[in-house]
């Protein structure tokens, strides 16, 4: 009691470590690495839109087991003459199917392009846990950059965001489709 308090020395100088070279291996990242071998898949997926000239988008659907693939699918609006089937309405539809219901619970939808309004219905309707997706669309996109529906604090069910994952592979292919034509 009474007594003062002990002194403290100089605060130790923090550690640093060596500084990464930028140019070496990739700085992991916990949040995306998980998902970058499903978008391997869904960039395949993507790869078959361009025979019928469509706009090459591609999606899958994983099981509550995040590495099983229920579905998947590709933009086909040229092929189908259908301005409904895009990649992630032809994924889900089928995931459904798969699956014997609707309701997608704990599923995981991964696409390459951040979805359009009609496609962020669609995931909010079919209840996935999860949406995973590439390159972002900064005309059109409904996951973040026009908007944010999927996000919505205002619909009860919203689904968990990860987005950038190969996001520069998933671009690449779009840019290369778009310069081609
Ligand atoms: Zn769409």
């Amino acid at each position: 009691m009474g007594d003062p308090p002990p002194e403290r020395g100089p605060e130790p100088e923090p550690e640093r470590g060596p500084v990464p070279d930028p140019a070496s291996a990739p700085v992991p990242d916990p949040v995306r690495d998980p998902w970058r071998a499903a978008m391997r898949l869904a960039l395949d997926q993507a790869e078959r839109a361009v025979r019928s000239g469509d706009v090459p988008v591609g999606a899958i659907v994983l099981a509550p087991d995040g590495s099983t693939v229920l579905a998947s699918g590709y933009n086909e609006r040229e092929a189908a003459h259908d301005p409904t089937a895009h990649a992630e309405l032809l994924a889900l539809r089928r995931a459904a199917a798969a699956l014997g219901q609707w309701r997608l619970a704990d599923c995981t939808l991964v696409v390459t392009l951040e979805p359009c309004t009609m496609c962020a219905g669609a995931i909010q309707q079919s209840r996935v846990d999860r949406l995973v997706y590439g390159a972002r669309d900064e005309k059109a996109g409904a996951a973040g950059s026009l908007w944010d529906v999927v996000r919505d604090r205002r619909l009860n069910h919203r689904p968990e965001v990860v987005e950038g994952v190969l996001a520069e592979e998933c671009a690449r292919l779009l840019t290369a489709f778009f310069r081609d034509r």
